[in-house]
């Protein structure tokens, strides 16, 4: 736990022990022998104290990731990263069913450079009141192409030594053309729409998790961001879920601003292959 000098409470709103620092969760992987907003949970969702959304607009809430103080996905252990995922998942869904027909998107910041305001790792889940145009753009654009890009690129990825890790039915790649500067992509192998309609949501939390350690030794970057990209319920039945994590590797500037050239992602498979040296684990465990 993180204590300020001289306190005997914990100096973070997120840790155990400072749920009266949060408005009331919403939801939580907890021991059910304790009630809410008391120690004992594993997750806590709580609505964000500080919403880019006012309530009556839609939706904006904070995952914790773990009741210690924990600041890197990295240092997360295998059943931490799975709970957490399960949790984020069925917010998104809880999200998802809100009666105002809110588009649903979920996110982690990591690191003051990637806008986490709080260092104790938490993920986010927003209701957006409209849809927001880069998304709906990329969902309307899978029902146009003839064949998914998202298993096309895949398909390439394994031919191009551009695979960092597979776990199962999930594989982590660095994409061709990638959007954003050393992107890591994460998708099931066999093509579906839909993250939170996966048989075991959970597993994406251990690879996320297990990439950001990675990251952090291979490319010696702490902050990052990542998401989660799916269909909505009922509509984009030709969309292929698919996680992105991106390291911040430095300040976007003008070239990548004004011309969308990025200067960091010009060799994929050569950034495949150093993360792929890392092996899983954390740097802080050795
Ligand atoms: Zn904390
Ligand atoms: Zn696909």
């Amino acid at each position: 736990m993180h204590h300020a000098p001289g306190a005997d409470r914990p100096a973070c709103p997120f840790c155990a022990g400072a749920e009266a620092e949060t408005p009331p969760e919403t939801d939580a992987d907890r021991d059910p022998a304790t009630a809410p907003d008391t120690p004992g949970w594993r997750v806590r969702a709580v609505p964000n104290k500080y919403p880019v959304l006012a309530p009556e607009e839609g939706v904006h809430e904070v995952v914790v990731a773990t009741p210690r103080h924990v600041t890197r996905a990295g240092e997360l252990t295998h059943d931490e990263a799975r709970r957490l995922a399960v949790v984020v998942g069925r917010r998104l869904r809880a999200a998802e069913d809100d009666p105002r027909d809110l588009w649903p998107f979920a996110f982690l910041n990591q690191g003051r450079e990637a806008g986490a305001s709080l260092a104790h790792l938490h993920a986010q889940v927003v209701g957006i009141p409209f849809d927001p145009p880069r998304l709906a753009h990329r969902a309307a654009a899978f029902a146009d192409l003839p064949r998914c890009p998202v298993c096309a690129d895949l398909a390439g990825a394994a031919a191009e030594g551009r695979v960092v890790l597979a776990a199962g039915p999930l594989v982590a790649w660095l994409p061709h053309a990638p959007a954003w500067s050393a992107g890591i992509r994460v998708a099931p192998r066999d093509h579906a729409p839909r993250w939170v309609d996966d048989p075991d949501p959970g597993a994406l939390g251990p690879v996320l998790a297990d990439l950001a350690g990675r990251v952090h030794r291979g490319l010696g970057r702490e902050a990052l961001n990542a998401w989660v990209n799916q269909g909505r319920a009922g509509r984009d039945g030709r969309y292929h879920w698919h996680a992105d994590l991106v390291p911040r590797l430095g300040f976007l500037a003008g070239l990548e601003l004004g011309s969308g050239a990025l200067a960091g992602a010009n060799d994929p498979a050569a950034l495949a292959a150093r993360l792929r040296e890392q092996g899983g684990g954390d740097p802080a465990r050795g």
